[in-house]
């Protein structure tokens, strides 16, 4: 399986970083290696002093499609649930600097907790999804699908026309406002509309 990725998907967020409201979507990846399970404990690594938490929605594909029509898309992810892209802040910022590609500040290992899915089809509307992370009892970032720059099918149109999708990949969304740093000690809380999804310590 792999993980692909959208950057500045909520233009609040976008701004935030003093980035650009993107005309196309931002796409990167994640190795499987990246992936956390089972509310396991997100080591901090050491290369970083400034990893910041992202929330994200994250689609599961339940299908393989290349040049998938938006017509269709829909029918390529059947279950949704919640996951955070751990980003090395400061590694990204000097790499961003020098023109260079993202992926140790995206990539590194453990870098993608992802907690268990729900079907779609237990949300009367998609495009109306609360969820929030919360930190040492703390809501930290608060989003709305409806928020989306890009929307799920979009994203698969786009990414479908360069990567093939296969069943059992994972798509990060983006992320709303309200990035910040993690701590060691740090206990994250992630909820899809009031379900707790994801619950773990930085180590
Ligand atoms: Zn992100």
């Amino acid at each position: 399986m792999k993980i692909i990725a959208i950057g500045r998907n909520y233009a609040e967020h976008a701004k935030e970083l003093n980035n650009p409201v993107p005309t196309v979507p931002v796409i990167f990846m994640k190795p499987d290696t990246a992936l956390l399970r089972e509310n396991k404990p997100f080591y901090h690594p050491e290369f970083s002093e400034d990893v910041h938490h992202e929330i994200e929605v994250v689609l599961k594909v339940c299908k393989e499609g290349k040049h998938i029509s938006e017509k269709f898309a829909a029918n390529y992810y059947d279950e949704i649930g919640l996951g955070i892209d751990f980003t090395a802040r400061d590694v990204q910022q000097r790499h961003k600097e020098k023109g260079l590609p993202w992926e140790l500040a995206k990539a590194f290992d453990g870098s993608a907790p992802v907690g268990n899915f729900v079907p779609k089809s237990n949300f009367s509307d998609i495009y109306s999804i609360n969820f929030n992370l919360d930190i040492n009892g703390e809501t930290r970032q608060q989003g709305n699908t409806k928020d989306l720059l890009f929307s799920f099918e979009r994203i698969i149109v786009f990414v479908s026309q360069y990567i093939t999708l296969k069943k059992g990949d994972l798509i990060f969304t983006g992320t709303p406002p309200g990035v910040g740093r993690v701590n060691v000690g740090d206990h994250l809380e992630a909820y899809l509309e009031g379900q707790k999804m994801l619950d773990f310590y930085v180590k």
